[in-house]
């Protein structure tokens, strides 16, 4: 992998920011897009661009074919067993949210409970408390050790009759941590009690087979990938999308609509209501050829070695506080400079051209674990280089000197 041809292939990347060459460590909130993504986009809206599955006529045709076939891609990707399991939706969010909403309609009654990771990003906590917590259900918390392993010898005794579902992240995205999903699938199937996988931040560090995994549901976000913004997955068990209710009502995900009664479409079409982002699924069609070009492995062991390594350099700093030390991490590095504010150090850091997230990165309860207001995280991606995590221990040496003397 010749990371300095890679990174030629992101245009973004080449920029300066206040006079300095971007360092672009911001890869948990979304990835830079490469050429061919880009390409894809415009050439949808130059020579394809129609509107999809309602058309007879050549270009809705085309589109429709770049929408299948993106969903084919993403079925091959993660190895589900039909493209009726795979759903578009907006993103991560959207795919937890339609679950939330259709699996607490279907399955939730008052008193039921939901068993939920410490360490989940809020999109996988508030849909729950909005459909599942509303009808009455009781929401329990796995917990974390202060490495930022879950206390999977603690899930049996959480477990009750009234389980309807367990809910957790593949990857934390503050901690970095890559939980024992197999091990939570297994004993959650145990006593027949079905799991979502929160893929955010797993699909583009990790293989995925989802038949391995043997998950019930799985949420990813293309843009997470190298594709577009506002495209995304809900992987479902087929025995489970046919049962559950639609999310959202309205146009193409109807079989026959009368006022009286209305019948709706087959898988996948069911839940997806109006018109879906079909350029976005295009995208993430040339995205994941992209990522199979380089191969995923390639790409895992990459970030780890930077991980490694800045992982090293930032404690050689002293007087760094890092948080998330499991075991099986990806490529996140979420720290704090004892005696200094996250913000104020994120703030330096840009201004040397170094793109960092700062705050609490959409996980309260991983904060309130560790009684801080936030953390700087920097987060590395495909193209990322050793010479960027030295321009950043060098950022957070200045910014440390410069805030704590
Ligand atoms: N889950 C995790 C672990 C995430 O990191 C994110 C986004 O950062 C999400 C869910 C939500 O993804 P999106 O905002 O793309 O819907």
């Amino acid at each position: 992998m010749n990371i300095n041809e890679l990174r030629k292939d992101f245009p973004i990347l080449s920029q300066k920011i206040y006079g300095h060459n971007l360092v672009y460590l911001d890869n948990a909130a979304t990835t830079q897009k490469p050429q061919c993504v880009l390409d894809s986009v415009m050439k949808f809206y130059t020579v394809y661009n129609s509107n999809i599955h309602r058309g007879v006529h050549y270009l809705s045709e085309k589109a429709t074919e770049i929408y299948e076939n993106a969903r084919l891609k993403v079925k091959d990707f993660i190895n589900a067993k039909s493209r009726s399991e795979i759903i578009f939706t907006k993103g991560s969010t959207e795919a937890i949210n339609t679950l939330a909403y259709s699996f607490s309609l279907k399955y939730i009654k008052p008193g039921d409970e939901l068993i939920i990771s410490e360490m989940e990003h809020h999109s996988n906590i508030v849909p729950w408390q909005l459909y599942a917590q509303n009808k009455g259900a009781v929401i329990k918390v796995l917990p974390f050790d202060n490495n930022g392993e879950l206390l999977l010898d603690k899930l049996e005794s959480l477990i009750t009759e009234k389980t309807k579902i367990i809910c957790v992240t593949f990857v934390s995205n503050t901690l970095g941590t890559v939980n024992d999903i197999e091990k939570i699938i297994k004993k959650a199937h145990e006593h027949n009690i079905p799991v979502l996988v929160d893929a955010a931040q797993a699909i583009q560090h990790l293989k995925i087979d989802v038949q391995r995994l043997d998950c019930d549901f799985l949420a990813l976000s293309g843009h997470k990938i190298y594709a577009e913004t506002g495209i995304g997955i809900l992987y479902g068990k087929e025995k489970y999308l046919e049962e559950l209710p639609p999310y959202q009502g309205g146009g193409d995900m109807i079989k026959n609509v009368s006022f009286e009664k209305t019948t709706y479409a087959e898988l996948p079409l069911k839940f997806e209501a109006g018109t879906s982002n079909f350029v976005g699924a295009g995208s993430l069609h040339t995205a994941l050829d992209y990522v199979d070009r380089i191969g995923i492995e390639n790409i895992s062991q990459h970030e780890k070695q930077l991980l490694d390594y800045a992982t090293n350099k930032v404690e050689e700093i002293g007087g760094i506080t890092i948080y998330g030390r499991a075991k099986n991490k990806v490529s996140v590095l979420s720290f704090n400079v004892d005696g200094a504010h996250n913000y104020d150090v994120g703030m330096i850091l840009d201004k040397l051209g170094i793109a960092v997230r700062t705050g609490q990165h959409c996980t309260e309860p991983i904060m309130t674990h560790f009684s801080i207001p936030g953390t700087v995280r920097a987060s590395f991606a495909l193209y990322n280089t050793f010479e960027e995590v030295d321009r950043l221990v060098e950022g957070i040496k200045r910014a440390k000197k410069m805030l704590v003397g």
